[in-house]
């Protein structure tokens, strides 16, 4: 039986009764069309029912200096989102003083008859075993990756990694799939600065958002 008959036998069974959540955390910076993509199929791919958002105040897995207030970031995944059913883009951790750790939000949404989904891109589920209680993180949920570029040479590194994750938590981590829209909030920014037009990787309601807000132009970041 391939993987996803498998999948569709086991979530049709448990779809009944239990609720099927998805969380997807980041720094948002700005949120782009790869999120947008990994959003729609992940709730498609994971039957979800519905999936949190969730822009971090300080990420703790990354260097954010000048980072736009979060604020402008969860309005930005708002626009990005807006109208999406299922979509719920939380302030959880925009509102929670500290490092944004997923743990604690994983905590937050559990809940009796819930089961939680967290999905990362590539470069997060490499490291995921380095993130704060990890062993936490796999037992609170079932941790999900999205490729978000083609590089083959990845595969047999992610597959490392996958096979370790099992061994050590007892999980396996499936993969969501689609064609990889390979862009980074990185990248977005610093077409900003060079006044490149972003249109074609950003929403357009999070365009304008950053034309008429004048983020990330120069002497704004790095
Ligand atoms: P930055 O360039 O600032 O590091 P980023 O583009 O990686 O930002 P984040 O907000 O840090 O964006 O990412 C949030 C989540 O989305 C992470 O799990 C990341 O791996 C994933 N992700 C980022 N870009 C893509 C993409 N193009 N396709 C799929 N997933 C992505």
């Amino acid at each position: 039986m391939s993987q996803n008959e498998e999948m569709t036998q086991e979530q049709e069974q448990e779809q009944e009764r239990t609720l099927r959540v998805g969380l997807y955390g980041g720094t948002f910076s700005p949120v782009h069309n790869g999120h947008v993509q990994a959003v729609k199929a992940f709730m498609k791919q994971m039957w979800l029912d519905y999936v949190f958002v969730m822009p971090a105040r300080i990420p703790p897995h990354k260097e954010a200096r000048n980072l736009p207030p979060a604020a402008e970031r969860l309005k930005m995944c708002e626009l990005a989102f807006s109208g999406m059913e299922g979509v719920l883009v939380s302030d959880l951790e925009v509102r929670r003083e500290g490092p944004s750790y997923t743990v604690d939000t994983l905590r937050a949404l559990t809940a009796p008859d819930t089961r939680l989904f967290l999905l990362c891109g590539t470069d997060m589920v490499l490291t995921l075993d380095s993130w704060y209680r990890a062993d936490e993180i796999f037992r609170l949920s079932y941790p999900v990756y999205v490729r978000r570029e083609n590089d083959p040479v990845l595969e047999e590194r992610i597959k490392g990694k996958l096979a370790e994750y099992m061994e050590k938590y007892h999980k396996m981590v499936r993969r969501i799939v689609v064609d990889p829209i390979e862009v980074s909030s990185t990248q977005i920014r610093d077409m900003v600065r060079r006044g490149e037009d972003i249109s074609p990787y950003v929403p357009a309601a999070v365009c304008r958002y950053i034309k008429e807000k004048g983020l990330y132009r120069d002497g704004q970041e790095e």
